[in-house]
């Protein structure tokens, strides 16, 4: 495990408390604290997902900005074809990656099977779509490393056996739903592969039993629909908060989060998720403590009166959220991991994240977005900015 550093751009980022501070990358501390937490949560899971994100985001006395922007570069400019530095990490996990060894070295992506399950999991390196990979940015391949064929080959056989998929990756498609900024909001995939993304769920959406993705350090989650009826929902993808509580430097609104952890249970035969149960670290708590004292933040079923996990019954609790504020206030305490107050958050705000969560698609979650009038979302979109900051100013 690397040591994130400590120091930062923020307000007093010289003097991070024992856990970490809000403007900072996670310290060991608070790195071995989490790993000790989900061990005596549950000491002997079936498989514990990863979902990245284990570079630095901010410069400090080891790391200058030039070297994490140099890491960061080497690492998001990945070729779509074999290269140094999958080469290099497929050696290292030779023994656990087995017969698919090849195909990481190829593409950064694996597929497993669970053992003792029926549920199998395809792990997808999608900074290969990354807007920002400067190596497929320019490739006019619709394919580049023939990740979408890969993809596509091993959701048919695994649905030939009769295998429960759960997709995991980095980068999620579709748009981050705290960006305020622009109408078109901020997203990461190219749209051509974010549109292709969207057409290999809507394919295999049968096999396919949720998605997990990170990348937003938010909590948060996705709705995939059927390619001939935009309201019949078929898949989900549940966006996992960080342990890091760095503040984002993307803009004002789109701020930091408390340490989160998830335990997931699901039915080892069906592959259907029976609860998501999120715990967390109150940041501020654990460093005036010194102690990290990692609580349960809430059950995903009880939190939202769910009696199951499952493409619609997320949909009915998303739109019973656009109307019902109390509901959404619970949602919105949570994308934060139960740091951000939901106030900050208003009609323009809470438009957003309904137009996040339902389209994934650029152009859908555009028309979503802009179609409340231009006037209120400016001024929706300052009251939450200032609350942010009277937030901070109070907390500090
Ligand atoms: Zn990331």
């Amino acid at each position: 495990m690397i040591e994130s550093p400590t120091g930062g751009s923020g307000p007093d980022p010289s003097q991070p408390g024992t856990f970490g501070d809000y403007e900072c990358d996670a310290p060991l501390a608070l790195v071995e604290s989490a790993v000790d937490a989900m061990k005596s949560l549950h000491p002997d899971p079936d498989f514990i997902l990863w979902t990245g994100d284990d570079t630095a985001h901010v410069d400090d006395k080891y790391f200058s900005t030039a070297k994490v922007v140099d890491i960061i570069t080497s690492l998001t400019n990945v070729p779509p074809k074999e290269n140094e530095l999958q080469t290099q990490v497929a050696d290292l996990w030779k023994d656990w990656l087995a017969d698919e060894y090849g195909q990481f070295k190829f593409s950064g992506s694996y597929s497993r099977d669970i053992s003792n399950t029926s549920v199998s999991v395809v792990a997808l390196n999608t900074l290969i779509w990354y807007k920002s990979n400067q190596e497929t940015a320019s490739v006019s391949d619709d394919d580049p490393a023939q990740l979408f064929e890969w993809a596509d080959a091993t959701l048919s056989d695994l649905a030939k056996r009769k295998r429960k998929v759960y997709i995991m990756g980095h980068i999620p498609p579709g748009t981050f739903e705290r960006y305020q900024q622009k109408k078109e909001g901020f997203h990461w995939y190219q749209d051509r592969f974010n549109k292709k993304y969207i057409e290999l769920v809507q394919k295999h959406a049968a096999v396919i039993k949720a998605q997990f993705f990170a990348h937003h350090h938010t909590d948060s989650f996705r709705l995939f629909f059927d390619a001939a009826n935009a309201t019949h929902p078929i898949s989900y993808m549940l966006l996992v908060p960080g342990v890091t509580p760095w503040r984002s430097s993307l803009s004002e609104e789109t701020g930091a989060n408390n340490p989160g952890i998830r335990l997931v249970t699901y039915d080892t035969d069906t592959g259907l998720v029976k609860e998501v149960s999120t715990y967390y670290l109150d940041l501020t708590q654990a460093n005036s403590n010194e102690k990290a004292n990692w609580k349960l933040e809430y059950n995903f079923t009880t939190e939202y009166h769910l009696k199951a996990i499952n493409p619609t019954t997320l949909y009915n609790l998303t739109k019973t959220m656009k109307t019902n504020r109390a509901l959404f206030d619970r949602y919105y305490t949570a994308n934060t991991v139960s740091l951000e107050d939901p106030e900050v958050c208003q009609a323009q705000c809470q438009q957003l994240h309904w137009c996040a969560i339902t389209e994934v698609d650029y152009e859908r979650f555009y028309q979503c977005n802009a179609a409340s009038s231009m006037s209120s979302w400016a001024a929706g979109t300052l009251a939450a900015v200032g609350a942010l900051v009277l937030r901070h100013r109070q907390a500090g």
